[in-house]
């Protein structure tokens, strides 16, 4: 079932913790997405972020300001992993998320009474490091934009874009868990394999059309046994919460390895994610109808199929794309956006892609991952990727420092955004995920 709006979201609420009050923090009251941080001395915490500061649960709970079963979800945020918390269900976090927003509130007794004790709950994000919040077991990547299957088609094999399963069966492969990383961490430029298609023969060498993918990687919260299937009316709880993900891509690598059994090499290298859970809870004003089938597409089969999901299982988030160049940098130009696109363009809802896993017996353990897989739009500017922004490389793009870019160099950052807004709510963000390229 989707969370229901509550008090948690309510747009007039202001917190004690005044960078939250700013209209631009990605981390206002209503959102207290969760994560884990690193102090200097090494010991990890589990925190919400609020503005520009980090609620420590662990000294909220040994202040004695949770009770019931939001003081036993605190008790499980002593770690250096969420894992402990989600392990303990919905009811847990839901509990646990009102009670926080009660107690960052600037109109309530226990609001008052944690404002006193602000030095000892708080942390400013400036003096921690923001660590790998929940360890991913596996990590499946999908193929979810129509847009972004038919424009890679459309390169590839141009008399035959969208293949005829796509709109019958949501398409994916098992990515690489233990090459995931944290925002902030280089990405190394992969050596590979590679065959232009006029070459006699293949060459080894560093990557030349390295690529980026922007896209929302979903955590699974509830487990699933073996041999089971997820009901796509059940999906939904198995949800705790999303991030970003940048999905780099080797594009040589990945021509010349594709068929017949899809990426390998080309996107096993590095999978970049921003730190910070937002909850499926903290999701609930955003929520949209699925993907608008246009006439004549195939309606999905009835186990991909529920009145809520047609109505609710999509979600209306916005995601960004900058690039930076090191020369950007060094003159002090600002990150260029190079695109806009939003979850709702989707073909298909996150709880028919887990419905879709599941459905042949897959299990699914708590800290799993699945991502959308690029998320492109219907226009020009909402391509989710650099191969389609510059069509293979056939229309570079020009940079504000007159640098043209077909695909990334050495220096180059890549930061994505996403954000929710809805008239009648307060704005909430997921924070960023950054990359830099480094050679070698
Ligand atoms: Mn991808």
């Amino acid at each position: 079932m989707l969370y229901s709006i509550n008090s948690t979201h309510d747009a007039t609420l202001k917190s004690w913790v005044t960078s939250a009050n700013d209209p631009n923090s990605d981390f206002p009251i209503q959102n207290l997405p969760f994560g884990v941080f690193t102090r200097p001395n090494g010991i990890d915490a589990v925190g919400v972020a609020i503005g520009d500061q980090i609620l420590s649960i662990s000294a909220c709970h040994s202040a004695g300001l949770f009770e019931g079963p939001a003081a036993d979800a605190a008790k499980r945020c002593g770690g250096s992993t969420l894992h402990q918390l989600i392990a303990l269900g919905r009811k847990h976090w839901s509990a646990l998320r009102i009670q926080i927003s009660r107690l960052l509130r600037d109109d309530t007794m226990v609001g008052r009474k944690a404002q006193k004790l602000a030095e000892t709950l708080l942390v400013p994000m400036t003096e921690v490091r923001l660590s790998r919040p929940i360890y991913v077991g596996d990590y499946t990547d999908f193929y979810t934009s129509v847009f972004h299957a038919t424009n890679i088609g459309l390169m590839m094999r141009p008399d035959n874009p969208l293949l005829p399963n796509y709109k019958h069966v949501p398409i994916g492969y098992h990515g690489r868990a233990s090459s995931i990383v944290m925002s902030g961490t280089p990405v190394h430029r992969p050596f590979g394999q590679t065959k232009g298609d006029n070459d006699p023969v293949p060459v080894f060498g560093p990557c030349k059309r390295l690529d980026y993918e922007l896209e929302v990687g979903f955590y699974i919260g509830q487990k699933s046994a073996l041999g089971s299937r997820i009901a796509i009316e059940d999906a939904e709880d198995h949800l705790f919460g999303l991030c970003i993900v940048n999905d780099w891509s080797a594009r040589d690598v990945q021509r010349w390895e594709y068929q017949p059994l899809g990426p390998f090499l080309a996107k096993s290298f590095a999978t970049s994610l921003s730190p910070w859970v937002v909850s499926m809870e903290a999701l609930a004003p955003f929520r949209c109808p699925a993907f608008a089938r246009p006439d004549g597409d195939p309606q999905p089969l009835p186990y991909l199929s529920s009145p809520e999901n047609e109505a609710t299982g999509g979600i209306d988030l916005t995601l960004e794309v900058f690039i930076a160049s090191a020369q950007m940098r060094a003159q002090g130009v600002a990150p260029l956006r190079l695109s806009q696109s939003s979850l709702k363009h989707l073909y298909w809802t996150p709880a028919q892609l887990l419905t879709h896993h599941t459905s042949n017996g897959c299990n699914m353990r708590i800290g799993d991952m699945f991502a959308t897989g690029t998320v492109s739009g219907p226009d020009k500017d909402m391509r989710g990727s650099l191969l389609e922004l510059t069509w293979g490389g056939k229309e570079p793009l020009t940079l504000p420092t007159g640098e043209v870019r077909r695909f990334l160099e050495d220096g180059d950052e890549v930061i994505m955004h996403g954000f929710c807004q809805r008239p009648g709510f307060r704005r909430i963000g997921l924070g960023e995920c950054r990359g830099t390229i480094v050679n070698g």
